[in-house]
């Protein structure tokens, strides 16, 4: 016999790849929640939900579609967080947990908790789990399994709460990890915020490139750069809304990573040749760690 649902009505606001993913494991499932709710923002992903059969009811009113709901899970980009939660939270029922699944987690605490009402529980939660895709028919049910979701509940958050929305994260097959916000943004800024700002810039710097060098970079770029690329494909808006919410820890770690490539091109430049190896043999040995959690 399946458990029971873990919530009667839950609202997914934004079903893109990630809430639409989160749409598709409570359907599979079904021991997630009794009733499926989805309210987008465009009658397009509107439409596409309905189409895909994932949610029971779609509502094109954030406001209606909350109401009733004994959980409720932001899916859009951070930047939009404000605005969503202007139109929600007077209509919020008492006792509804309220999450989320930004990618940078300080910014919510700053953009939630002001227009919180009393007897809402806030637990926001990060599944670092993604692809290059966006809207509801990138989303898939396999999104989350083996990838960490880091929960960061605010100080005095009730237990019970967090330990349904872990539940929920542990059914979606994930790893559950729990943090405070300031910890998970320094930590996402390194492991992703970084990257992607490394991704970016590459990117921009061969398209700067003179004709005919951008032309052989994009015809060899099997040698490295294919592999930023993909990454570099990401969504504008969200990506945008990441690098603007979460601001000092990525420019902290930008300032880290200057220095350290500053060192590497003054090894290059004097031919410290034992530099160089060490810089390569830490690269080689953190690959092999992360085969060794299977995280790789
Ligand atoms: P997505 O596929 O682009 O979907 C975003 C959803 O948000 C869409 O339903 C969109 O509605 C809605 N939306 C966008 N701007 C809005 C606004 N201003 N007001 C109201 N609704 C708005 O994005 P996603 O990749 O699922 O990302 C959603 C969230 O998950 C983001 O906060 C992101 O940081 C986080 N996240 C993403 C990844 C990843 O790799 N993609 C991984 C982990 C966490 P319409 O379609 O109607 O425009």
């Amino acid at each position: 016999m399946p458990d029971a649902p873990l919530f009667e009505r839950l609202c997914i606001v934004g079903p893109g790849l990630v809430g639409s993913s989160i749409l598709r494991v409570a359907r599979q499932r079904g021991d997630v929640a009794r009733h499926l709710v989805a309210t987008a923002r465009s009658a397009e992903t509107l439409d596409r939900v309905r189409a895909l059969g994932i949610a029971d009811t779609v509502e094109a009113d954030p406001a209606r579609a909350v109401a009733g709901c004994d959980a409720v899970i932001l899916c859009v980009p951070v930047g939009a967080y404000a605005g969503v939660m202007a139109a929600i939270a007077p209509h919020l029922a008492p006792g509804c947990i309220l999450s989320d699944v930004g990618s940078t987690k300080g910014s919510v605490l700053r953009d939630l908790v002001p227009l919180l009402p009393p007897g809402i529980h806030l637990v926001p939660a990060h599944p670092m789990a993604g692809t290059e895709h966006s809207g509801p028919d990138a989303g898939f049910a396999e999104l989350f399994q083996g990838r960490w979701c880091i929960i960061t509940p605010p100080e005095g958050t009730d237990p019970a709460a967090v330990a349904r929305l872990r539940a929920l994260w542990e059914r979606a097959g994930s790893m559950i990890e729990t943090m405070d916000a300031a910890t998970h943004d320094r930590v996402v800024a390194t492991v992703s915020h970084l990257p992607h700002l490394i991704a970016f810039t590459i990117c921009g710097t061969a398209d700067d490139l003179a004709q005919e060098t951008r032309e052989a970079v994009l015809r060899f770029a099997a040698s490295g750069f294919r592999d930023f690329t993909r990454i570099a494909a990401s969504d504008v808006d969200m990506w945008r809304d990441i690098f603007l919410n979460n601001r000092e820890a990525v420019l902290e770690m930008l300032a880290r990573l200057t220095e350290d490539a500053q060192a590497f091109g003054r090894a290059i430049r004097r031919g410290e040749a034992g530099f160089i190896e060490d810089r390569i043999r830490r690269g080689r040995k953190i690959r092999r760690s992360l085969i060794e959690i299977n995280q790789a």
